[in-house]
């Protein structure tokens, strides 16, 4: 696969869209990153990567977190957490409510905010702290010892986070909490407020692409595992937008309101598009253009 060819397509498809959309501003900090920024990177299985673009600006996880917050439960080996979350798209956003009443406090998947602090909590009792444990991995996997938690961000989260506290606290009214409700949410504020560039996310994303093994060639999970989360982002990863990315792009992808996508083509590659500006289900506008073309220049779709 000739991936510079690739990345050139990508990026000439990509620059008229680069801008369009709107930067999420429910989350103050959010809102003064530049939209006109885009960034594009392919890491291989075989340790090479590809970029072009704004590939080295750090900017906020946020949702994309949530791949790695699983897989560091499911790296525990037990499969407890799935009595406390389901694996069905939601249909709804990725910040709704009104599915976790009707359905008595079980959120439908991992990839969801309801699901995603469920998880936090799980990886919490598991770890004894989940941002600890994410900072270790995402460390290793991106080969950045500085990569940290944007405190601004992190802290902008917490003030206007509302509608996440309200999701927690039903969940608890129902038992499917562990922790304190304000401690497990305070580390998933924090997973979400991680700085990380669209070079090492696709660094990061290898993990799943190998199949759950690591840089080190450790096994972080079983392949089972990761071909769940495969499955997963296929079924759930772009909030209620997933079929359509499905039939438009036709790769395993999560999404984050920073404007960042993770998309793996398992056994070959993963690939990170960053562009902050959104479409209105939460998902980048460029990085979706950007990942299109991926697929139809690649030939790479898993569909
Ligand atoms: N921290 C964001 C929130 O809780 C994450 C949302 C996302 O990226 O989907 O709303």
């Amino acid at each position: 696969m000739d991936y510079q060819h690739v990345i050139e397509q990508v990026m000439s498809a990509t620059k008229p869209h680069v801008g369009e959309g709107k930067v999420a501003d429910y989350i103050p900090d959010l809102a003064r990153v530049n939209p006109k920024q885009f960034g594009f990177a392919i890491a291989t299985v075989d340790g090479q990567v590809y970029s072009d673009g704004d590939v080295d600006v750090p900017f906020a996880i946020e949702s994309i977190s949530k791949v790695f917050a699983l897989a560091l439960v499911l790296s525990k080996g037990d499969d407890k957490i799935w009595d406390r979350v389901r694996r069905e798209p939601s249909g709804l956003a990725f910040n709704d409510l009104i599915e976790l009443e009707v359905e008595n406090g079980i959120p439908r998947n991992p990839f969801i905010n309801p699901g995603a602090i469920v998880t936090a909590d799980q990886l919490l009792v598991d770890t004894g702290d989940a941002v600890a444990a994410l900072r270790t991995l995402l460390r290793a996997e991106t080969g950045n010892p500085k990569l940290e938690v944007d405190s601004v961000t992190a802290e902008s989260e917490l003030r206007t986070g509302e509608r996440n506290r309200a999701i927690a606290y039903l969940m608890s009214s129902f038992g499917n909490m562990v922790n304190p409700v304000d401690l497990a949410l305070d580390h998933y504020f924090r997973q979400c407020s991680f700085s990380i560039t669209c070079a090492e996310l696709a660094k990061a994303g290898l993990i799943i692409a190998r199949h759950g093994l690591r840089a080190d060639g450790s096994r972080l999970l079983e392949r089972s595992d990761a071909r769940h989360i495969i499955a997963l982002m296929a079924t759930c990863g772009t909030y209620d937008e997933a079929g359509n990315f499905a039939y438009r792009i036709g790769l395993p992808i999560k999404s984050g309101v920073g404007g960042g996508l993770l998309a793996v083509v398992p056994g070959k590659c993963a690939v990170a598009a960053w562009g902050p500006a959104l479409d209105p289900k939460g998902n980048s506008v460029s990085g979706a253009v950007a990942l299109e073309t991926f697929a139809q220049v690649s030939g790479l779709a898993v569909f």
